[in-house]
């Protein structure tokens, strides 16, 4: 029997009366405007639309939820554990020493993912992204990309498979990694000076070393290599042109975020979020930019190219132009708990599913009664109202 579906869209449709902020926009696609285990791995370095059900050589079909939107993405976290704690996301304040992380036998096995990943794969998934918490400090990481790397589409074609870290391992796992398959990595870092940085990541993480990260990726042929840049108001707008500037010289495609208002525990404050216009016209105002559509359906970043054809920006406005109706994502917590909303206020019990029943095709029903029972829209209501419900934190599901 399925769990309840609890998603955050029905709690924020029972509270939401409140102000909206924004009004609801709709992203133009592709136009003028730019739219928007093994045991021993399991240890740490740390419908009713009725659903438009396309047939599949896998001989399974691919569901559409209630909004329409396919399942495209699956985003794995494979630990909810870090070495940083940026004030954006883990506040050292909330998440001590005495923090109760995730218990070893609580999280899924590699074989686990794998076997999820397949089924996703199997009902429509094309794209893997792997993440965290910093999915880095997940032993033998790479083992698990090998597994991942094996899967194939409906067509035989290979997955687009990445991963997105803060970067302070990939000196090290940057080549193992390429060897196991992975194409592709997103670094995260939001500043180029120390003094920002090291207050942002919490633990005064040098700079340099995550730069060092970035060059590992690129000589391991990891391509493209993008870095993300939370902007907080007030906190790390002066590093805004600098890291454009860092990134035109590099040769990586430095993808700006709003500020969201993701879990409890950061103080989300909206006077925080510098809007995507103004990251746009703050870089154009330096180097003339121009928008480019997105490259596929539910792709997160609006684009931009420069004119003088030195390489491109992404801005991922999630609050200020909500994306909800192109969101194709699905997320897998640590502990094999499904998400079909970033803000979603209650997952999907998977792991229960996966070590309860051994049949693959029960899996896959599972997760397809799930996908088709999806309404998710949170940035769209996004209120006052919704801003107090219980979310989950974002390194607990998966960035
Ligand atoms: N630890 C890895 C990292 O930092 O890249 C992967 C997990 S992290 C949760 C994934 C992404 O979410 C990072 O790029 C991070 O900057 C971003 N992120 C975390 N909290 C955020 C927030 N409140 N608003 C916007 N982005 C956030
Ligand atoms: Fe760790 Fe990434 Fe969250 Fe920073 S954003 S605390 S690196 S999980
Ligand atoms: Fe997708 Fe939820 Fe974000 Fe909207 S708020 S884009 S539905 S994850």
């Amino acid at each position: 029997m399925l769990p309840a579906v609890d998603g955050v869209v029905e709690s924020a449709r029972g509270t939401s009366s409140g102000t909206r902020w924004y009004r609801r926009t709709t992203r133009s696609r592709i136009g003028a405007v730019p739219h928007r285990d093994d045991p021993g791995s399991q240890g740490y370095d740390e419908r009713l639309m009725t659903a438009t059900l396309e047939p599949r050589a896998h001989g399974t079909a691919r569901p559409r939820d209630l909004l329409g939107r396919p399942v495209h993405d699956l985003r794995i976290s494979v630990t909810d554990r870090c070495n940083f704690r940026c004030t954006y996301c883990m506040p050292k304040e909330v998440f001590g020493r005495d923090y109760a992380f995730l218990p070893h036998d609580q999280i899924l096995t590699f074989e686990e993912i794998e076997r999820v990943a397949r089924a996703f794969v199997e009902i429509g998934v094309e794209k893997l992204r792997i993440t965290g918490g910093e999915p880095l400090v997940r032993r033998n990481l790479p083992a698990l990309i090998a597994m991942l790397a094996a899967l194939r589409k409906a067509d035989g074609e290979a997955l687009d498979l990445t991963l997105t870290t803060n970067g302070s391992a990939l000196r090290a796992l940057a080549r193992p990694l390429a060897d196991a398959g992975l194409t592709r990595v997103t670094v995260s870092l939001d500043s180029l000076d120390d003094a920002v940085f090291g207050a942002m990541n919490g633990i005064d993480f040098p700079v340099a070393r995550v730069l060092d990260g970035i060059y590992a990726a690129l000589e391991a042929g990891l391509d493209p290599v993008k870095v993300n840049m939370v902007v907080r108001r007030g906190v790390n707008e002066a590093s805004v042109l600098p890291m454009a500037g860092w990134a035109r010289d590099t040769g990586v495609t430095l993808r700006f975020i709003e500020y969201m208002d993701v879990g409890h525990s950061n103080g989300w404050r909206l006077e925080e979020v510098v809007p995507a216009a103004e990251l746009a016209a703050t870089v154009g105002a330096a180097w003339p930019i121009e928008p480019i559509g997105a490259a596929y359906r539910g792709e997160v970043a609006e684009r931009w190219r420069y004119a003088d054809g030195v390489g491109e920006i992404g801005i991922i406005s999630s609050v200020t132009r909500p994306f909800c109706g192109d969101c194709t994502r699905a997320r897998i917590s640590a502990e094999g708990m499904l998400y079909t909303c970033l803000f979603a206020v209650r997952g999907h019990d998977v792991r229960g599913q996966v070590r309860g029943d051994p049949s693959d095709e029960a899996l896959r029903a599972f997760l397809t009664s799930i996908w088709e029972r999806r309404d998710d829209r949170y940035s769209e209501l996004r209120s006052r109202a919704t801003n107090d419900l219980p979310k989950i934190e974002m390194f607990a599901m998966g960035g």
